[in-house]
């Protein structure tokens, strides 16, 4: 049995081999940058208006209008002193202009502007450059690309995007008890939910469940699961069948499978089970059959390996320190992982903390991570956030 912190330690340390492909602007959303990209031009390219209203020449307070520019009008204005041209919002402002006066602070009567407030220079011009300089480094190699991502690098004019390629991931369910959501149910039966919650937590970070299969808890079945998923896959997520029971065959069928053992068992609740192995370039996580401890498994462990496998300059959940507000005390002898809500930077933990159970961990957003021990309210816990 290993520490939580050198389980943690062994999977960051796997090298993992990246690989870059071109994806559309608009498929880029969830991957991570394969290069570091810069701004070809300045951002905004040109001096515009942040405001329907008057460019004005000089400072004072009637001005002539002379002209209009719109939004999208690539012409060239000049002003000179006294003179205004009516401007609306990313219009490219005249050259002279002193500054953009907004229209609700404006009078006007036939060709006459009149300012009814004291403008300063430069007020409501967006300068050109404002935002990047040509050349400037604008995102890092392995950044996460989110919905401004996207429109950041599509406003620099890239249609195209260089991202590093996701891992195949493939998802074994195991047991002799398990049944599909939807079908009727035995006395003696459950409803199969572990790998339907896997696949979720997979989406929800940007992760995809190439393909999913339930198998009983046969010995063979399962080796020939693991040997065909293996071949497809480079990672493989089990669930069940990875503790000490007699029919559970999933190390003994990896082991068959030449996957070599990183670690099983880890010091802490829920997840002690948890296996983790590689064989070549392919990575395989035996996760506990019980529903908390193979999603808790999932965030802690699962996670940062994919992220990292994806290029990712930043893996693992965040964590901060934060306040509890309540004492608490966790008995035993291995640290846990507790269901907990965090609201207003104060964090409480949940009831129904057994390793069986997944109500709680619905309503959580974060999991609190103790040392067995007696914690007072105020007292400082890490809190990671889902
Ligand atoms: P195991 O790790 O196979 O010993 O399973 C531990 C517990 O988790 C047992 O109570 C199982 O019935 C339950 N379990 C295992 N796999 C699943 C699953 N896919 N969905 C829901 N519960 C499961
Ligand atoms: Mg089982």
């Amino acid at each position: 049995m290993i520490s939580i912190e050198n389980a943690l330690q062994k999977i960051t340390q796997q090298q993992v081999g990246l690989r870059k492909k071109e994806v559309s602007l608009e498929n880029s959303i969830g991957y991570w940058l394969a290069d570091t990209i810069r701004a070809p031009f300045d951002l905004p390219a040109f001096d515009n208006s942040a405001m329907d209203g008057y460019a004005v020449c000089g400072l004072q307070e009637t001005y002539e209008i002379i002209g209009e520019v719109a939004a999208g009008d690539t012409g060239n204005k000049t002003l000179v002193e006294g003179k205004a041209i009516r401007i609306f919002t990313g219009g490219k402002v005249p050259e002279n202009t002193s500054a953009v006066v907004m229209q609700e602070k404006t009078e006007v009567d036939g060709n006459t502007l009149k300012v009814l407030m004291e403008l300063k220079a430069n007020q409501n011009v967006r300068p050109k450059g404002g935002e990047l300089s040509n050349g400037q480094e604008v995102f890092q190699q392995g950044q996460h690309i989110t919905a401004a991502t996207v429109g950041l690098i599509g406003s620099l004019g890239f249609d195209q995007v260089s991202v590093f390629k996701k891992p195949s991931i493939r998802l074994i369910s195991t047991g002799n008890e398990l049944v599909p959501p939807g079908k009727p149910l035995s006395s003696g039966q459950i409803y199969e939910s572990n790998s339907y919650a896997i696949v979720s937590a997979l989406k929800k970070y940007d992760f995809e469940c190439a393909e999913k299969q339930q198998i009983k808890d046969n010995y063979n079945q399962i080796k020939e699961g693991i040997a065909d998923y293996l071949a497809k896959s480079d990672v493989l997520l089990l669930s069940g069948g990875i503790s000490v029971g007699d029919y559970d065959y999933v190390k003994e069928a990896l082991e068959e499978n030449g996957v070599e053992e990183v670690f099983y068992k880890i010091a802490q609740k829920p997840g002690k089970p948890l296996y983790f192995g590689r064989k070549g370039h392919k990575f395989v996580f035996a996760l506990p059959g019980n529903p908390a401890s193979s999603l808790t498994c999932f965030y802690i462990y699962v996670l940062p390996l994919l992220q990292q496998m994806s290029g990712a300059n930043a893996a693992g959940l965040p964590r901060i320190k934060t306040p509890l507000t309540h004492s608490f005390e966790l008995k035993g002898d291995r640290p846990a992982f507790l269901k907990a809500r965090l609201e207003a930077s104060e964090v409480s933990i949940l009831d129904g903390q057994s390793s069986s159970m997944i109500h709680s961990m619905a309503l959580a957003n974060a999991l609190v991570l103790l040392e067995p021990g007696i914690y007072n309210e105020s007292d400082n816990v890490t809190c990671i956030i889902l």
